[in-house]
């Protein structure tokens, strides 16, 4: 009853289309779920997501969950994740997409789940990673640790949005990140984790990080990829 009558003076809206949210319906409408383009990537491992490391970094298994595409809603829920402060869009992104990961055998073998990490600098602008919550909430779906201490960032590389392909190349080159570790974190399968796949490299410069670490194995799973 206060729920309802707190939904009247400020009444939750759809992240991705931004109508109202009926009481059942939770971060993202039902109308939105239904039409957000997935990749279905989990079902094939020979998918495209898998094939952009092809010859860059060996990688075990690759999927992303849904297809980004200019001012679509997947679009609207990126935007909203990562500069409107909706990281909940994060939390439900993971669980939902942790019920298709548990369907392959892969996901068993992984150890554990780092984000692609943001320099200090722009965490304490931004207040968050963007892929906290959408790695926690895997994390937890699909019984795996969350390592947030091992990938790092050595310099800051400022926003990428706005910036052309050629110039993001460029900027990712693999001298910006490192990894700390020790003996505990040798002979591990880790899963990196992303927002948006577009040209990998990013991606590719961390797993290059990540197989410093002597025994190692990546896997990559971002939200989305553009298409
Ligand atoms: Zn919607």
């Amino acid at each position: 009853m206060f729920k309802n009558i707190l939904n009247l003076f400020y009444p939750k809206v759809c992240l991705g289309c931004n109508f109202l949210l009926l009481s059942n319906e939770n971060v993202i409408c039902t109308r939105c779920r239904h039409e957000i383009p997935l990749t279905l990537q989990h079902l094939n491992t020979q998918n495209e997501a898998f094939k952009k490391f092809y010859g860059k970094i060996p990688v075990e298994f690759a999927a992303t969950f849904v297809y980004f595409h200019k001012k679509g809603i997947v679009q609207q829920l990126i935007h909203n994740l990562k500069y409107k402060g909706h990281q909940e869009i994060g939390t439900v992104l993971g669980e939902w997409y942790s019920n298709d990961l548990k369907q392959t055998l892969h996901v068993q073998e992984i150890d554990e789940i780092i984000p692609v990490p943001l320099h200090k600098r722009k965490l304490k602008i931004r207040g968050y990673n963007q892929v906290t919550t959408f790695g926690k909430s895997l994390a937890s779906n699909l019984n795996l640790r969350y390592n947030e201490n091992i990938l790092f960032r050595t310099k800051y590389s400022k926003t990428q949005t706005k910036k052309n392909l050629l110039h993001r190349i460029d900027v990712n080159n693999d001298t910006v990140f490192d990894v700390e570790y020790n003996s505990k974190d040798i002979n591990k399968h880790f899963l990196l984790i992303d927002d948006v796949l577009t040209t990998g490299s990013t991606l590719e410069a961390c797993g290059k990080a990540l197989l410093k670490i002597p025994g190692a194995k990546i896997s990559i799973v971002c939200m989305a990829m553009s298409h």
